[in-house]
């Protein structure tokens, strides 16, 4: 049975959309010296919300220079006693602003209300009252007794997780003395933009973080920057791989969190109504735009069909449409480039043979939607298989003995995490040690703490990023 609910969408009035904005460097707002302008929309209604900078190669080497000179003057001398209060005090006005962040990243990303609010805005404020509190305390993290940071950080981020991302990047560098020069994704750079306002309403010292706008040109610009020390991206493969020849014989460190493909895998003594809501939550948060969703379900044969009822009865249930609206679900696909490639790898699924299955819900007429979809029997040569969709489409692949489920586990040439649901804990145990992903989650999916590392094995990247292991990457170790 089916229940009505009256629409309840979270009001817009509290957030302040500028029709343009500027660069943020040096602790300004600045016209761009050589950049071109974008348009940010809203993928859900695809309005217009505002223009911002297309930063060219003198707009990031002005950033760049402010954040050198900040290290050198300022940041990278202070001691962390005093850099932790900056980040305390960051993380309090993120708190007080939360409502209005919230609203603004689901207008510009198209995730629901429900997500950015309670899951993306307290893991942003977490995050920096956690690395606020090592800032005082590097010389007890492992890493000496004097550990070093490493100067300016280049941080390029999708837009995916716009503000949680930037706070991944900014947290640690910050908390470890570094300075920054940070590249929002294209689609998103709206919240990032108001972090910048919360810099200055902070008093942190000019040219400490800078935010450049711009598109795809824009992070190569920085990356290839020559006064960069430090680079940290989060993308796809792709682009991690270009950086990473970039970057190759350069004296930069490089970390690259890229992308996934991970099994959720349920066997049959699961209690199969948490799992149910487990897979629900691996594959169908924020759209699937996750780079560790559980995008493979590998599920034990002899509780194949039952399962699967299951399931697509959970996911018949499951709310589409207005983001703003707290009673959604699934909200907007973030581009219309996205769409379009989640449309031809579900294709491309069907072509190949696969069962495809949509949940019978209407679509709105403007915007960039996709049904929640499952494919069954899908085989491990299949692209849906093996490439990353980045969008709501969950493969499902049967297996009949544990050394099974690890061999089409490991199958792949990502490795970013990995769920397990089964009621013995020595076999959870037993498949936490061979399964070659980054996280091991078991009997739950997509949890994340600051205090937990988080990174990837093989194609999904390097460096860990979260807890003690992710000051590593912005000190001289
Ligand atoms: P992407 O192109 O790798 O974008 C990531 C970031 O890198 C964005 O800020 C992007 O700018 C920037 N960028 C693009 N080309 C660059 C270059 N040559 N040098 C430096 N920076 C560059 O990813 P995408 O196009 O947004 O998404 C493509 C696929 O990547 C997705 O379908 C998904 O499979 C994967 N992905 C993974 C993650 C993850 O969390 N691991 C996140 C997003 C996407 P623009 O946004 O302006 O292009
Ligand atoms: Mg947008």
């Amino acid at each position: 049975m089916t229940f009505e609910y009256a629409p309840a969408p979270e009001s817009t009035s509290i957030v302040d959309i500028r029709p343009s904005y500027g660069l943020f460097i040096d602790g300004e707002f600045r016209d761009s010296i050589d950049g071109d302008t974008i348009k940010t929309i809203n993928p859900a209604t695809e309005e217009v919300l505002s223009e911002v900078v297309a930063a060219g190669p003198r707009d990031v080497a002005a950033a760049v220079e402010a954040a050198r000179r900040a290290y050198q003057t300022v940041w990278g001398t202070m001691p962390g006693t005093e850099r932790a209060k900056y980040l305390y005090r960051i993380a309090r006005i993120i708190q007080e602003r939360s409502r209005e962040l919230a609203v603004l990243e689901t207008i510009d990303n198209g995730k629901p209300i429900r997500e950015s609010r309670d899951v993306d805005l307290p893991l942003v404020a977490a995050h920096f009252f956690y690395y606020a509190g090592w800032a005082d305390k590097l010389s007890y993290a492992g890493f000496g007794p004097h550990p070093r940071p490493l100067g300016v950080a280049a941080q390029v981020i999708p837009w995916n997780f716009p503000l949680l991302m930037l706070a991944w990047k900014i947290a640690p560098a910050l908390a470890c003395g570094n300075t920054v020069v940070l590249k929002p994704a294209e689609t998103t750079p709206l919240t990032a933009l108001v972090f910048a306002e919360i810099c200055q309403q902070a008093d942190l010292p000019p040219g400490v973080v800078n935010i450049i706008t711009g598109a795809g040109e824009t992070g190569r610009h920085l990356v290839e920057h020559p006064d960069v020390d430090k680079i940290a991206f989060t993308g796809s493969t792709e682009v991690g791989r270009q950086i990473a020849r970039a970057a190759a014989g350069t004296r930069k460190r490089l970390t690259l969190e890229l992308g996934g493909k991970a099994a959720n895998i349920v066997f049959d003594d699961a209690p199969l109504d948490q799992a149910v809501e487990g897979i629900v939550n691996g594959i169908f948060f924020n759209q699937g735009h996750v780079c560790c969703a559980g995008s493979r379900l590998l599920v034990q044969e002899s509780i194949h069909d039952e399962l699967l009822t299951a399931l697509k009865r959970r996911i018949s249930l499951l709310r589409l449409g207005d983001p703003l609206d707290k009673n959604t679900d699934i909200g907007a696909i973030n581009s219309a480039a996205q769409l379009e490639r989640i449309r031809a790898l579900s294709e491309i699924g069907e072509l190949e043979g696969a069962e495809r299955w949509s949940a019978p819900c209407p679509l709105p007429d403007r915007g960039f939607w996709f049904p929640p979809t499952v494919f069954t029997g899908v085989s491990q040569a299949h692209r849906i298989a093996r490439e990353e969709i980045f969008g709501p489409v969950l493969s499902v692949l049967t297996f009949r003995t544990p050394e099974e489920a690890v061999a089409k586990a490991n199958n792949t040439p990502y490795g970013l995490s990995a769920g397990i649901w089964t009621e013995k804990g020595s076999r959870i145990l037993w498949m936490a040690d061979r399964l070659r992903a980054g996280v091991v989650w078991a009997n739950t999916f997509n949890k994340f703490d600051p205090s937990s590392p988080f990174g990837g094995y093989k194609e999904s990247g390097y460096g860990r990023e979260g807890g003690r292991h992710g000051l590593e990457a912005y000190l001289a170790v």
